[in-house]
C-alpha cells in the first residue's frame, strides 16, 4: 500500500510533468474509480492543470481559472500513476511497481487516462479497484481536506498540540498515530519505525506519554517521513532509463518486517504482535 512518503514522491514527479498541460482527452475504463460521475469525462476534458496538493495521502489537482473545480486522488492498497511523455518513456510510482507489471497502457488493469495535448499521456491504474479520482466543488475539496490532522513533517506542527491530544486519547499510542483525524501521513510501516526509533511501545497507553516523550516521538516521525519522501524518488521509476532500479526506504527499515531477528540496538529478537489490529513490529526490551 502506498503510505505517505510513496504519494508525496508521485505529487513531486507529477507536478514536473504535467502542471501546465491541458487534458485534451479523457478515458474512463472503469466507472467505479470516478465515483460513476457521468460528467467525468465532460468536466474534465479541455480544462489545465494548475496544481498538484496533497493532505495526506490525498491528492488534490486544480486547474487553471477554476476556482471551484478539483480533483481528489486516493491510491488506496494498489493504485499507480504511470506518465508516458511525448517521447514514449515511460515512468510510474505509487504502489510497488514490480518486474511484472505490464507496461503496455493501457492495459486490463487502467481505470482512466489522461491525454494531453502534447501527446503526453497519464494512466491511472488500480488492480483492487479501492482508489479514486473524484471530482469536487471547493466546499467538497474542503471537506475532504478537514479530515486530515496535521502532519509530523509540517514546519508548523505543534508538539504542545501533539502532547494534549495525546493526553485526551484513552487508547494505545499505535492507534493514535494511526488515526489520520489526528496526525495525517503515518501509516503502520511508519509508526512501528517511529516507535522503535523513540523507544516507546506500541502497546503503551497515548494518555501515559510524557511530554518529553512527546516531543521526541513528533521529531523522529518528521524525521522518518522526509528521509522516506528524500529516498521515495527512486520508488517513481523511469523504466527506460534504470530498467526498474527498485531502492527504496525498505532499506531503511529498523523494525518493520524484522520479525524473529535480532534488534539491531540490544540483540533482542524483535516480536510481531497485532495492535489496533495491524501487524506491529517492536522491541519488548528497548521500546518501553
Ligand atoms: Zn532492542
Amino acid at each position: 500500500m502506498p503510505e505517505l512518503p510513496e504519494v508525496e514522491t508521485v505529487r513531486l514527479q507529477l507536478l514536473h510533468k504535467i502542471v501546465l498541460k491541458t487534458i485534451q482527452k479523457v478515458t474512463v475504463y472503469h466507472t467505479k474509480t470516478t465515483a460513476h460521475n457521468p460528467f467525468f469525462v465532460s468536466t474534465v476534458t479541455g480544462k489545465t492543470i494548475a496544481h498538484i496538493d496533497r493532505i495526506g495521502k490525498l491528492l488534490i489537482m486544480s486547474f487553471t481559472g477554476e476556482s471551484d473545480l478539483f480533483l481528489l486522488v486516493h491510491l488506496k492498497m494498489t493504485g499507480q500513476f504511470f506518465y508516458i511523455d511525448n517521447q514514449k518513456q515511460v515512468s510510474g510510482g505509487g504502489h510497488t511497481i514490480s518486474a511484472t507489471n505490464n507496461l503496455d497502457f493501457p492495459n486490463r488493469h487502467t481505470r482512466v487516462s489522461f491525454e494531453f495535448s502534447d501527446t503526453s499521456t497519464l494512466y491511472f491504474n488500480d488492480m483492487r479497484l479501492f482508489g479514486y479520482i473524484k471530482v469536487a466543488n471547493a466546499m467538497q475539496m474542503n471537506a475532504a481536506k478537514q479530515k486530515f490532522g496535521p502532519e509530523p513533517i509540517h514546519e508548523l506542527f505543534s508538539v504542545d498540540d501533539f502532547y494534549e491530544g495525546l493526553q485526551r486519547r484513552k487508547t494505545t499510542i499505535k492507534a493514535v498515530l494511526l488515526d489520520q483525524s489526528f496526525v495525517a501521513g503515518l501509516g503502520n510501516i511508519y509508526v512501528d519505525e517511529s516507535l522503535y526509533a523513540a523507544n516507546i511501545s506500541p502497546l503503551r497507553l497515548s494518555c501515559s506519554l510524557t511530554m518529553s516523550e512527546a516531543g521526541r516521538l513528533a521529531q523522529i516521525a518528521g524525521n522518518i517521513m522526509k528521509t522516506a519522501i528524500s529516498v521515495g524518488g527512486t520508488t517513481f521509476q523511469h523504466f527506460v532509463d534504470t530498467g526498474g532500479d527498485n531502492g527504496n526506504y525498505t532499506d531503511y527499515l529498523k523494525v518493520f518486517g524484522k520479525q524473529n531477528t535480532p534488534c539491531s540496538q540490544c540483540g533482542t529478537i524483535i516480536s510481531k504482535i497485532r495492535v489496533a489490529g495491524r501487524g506491529t513490529h517492536y522491541c519488548s526490551n528497548c521500546q518501553k
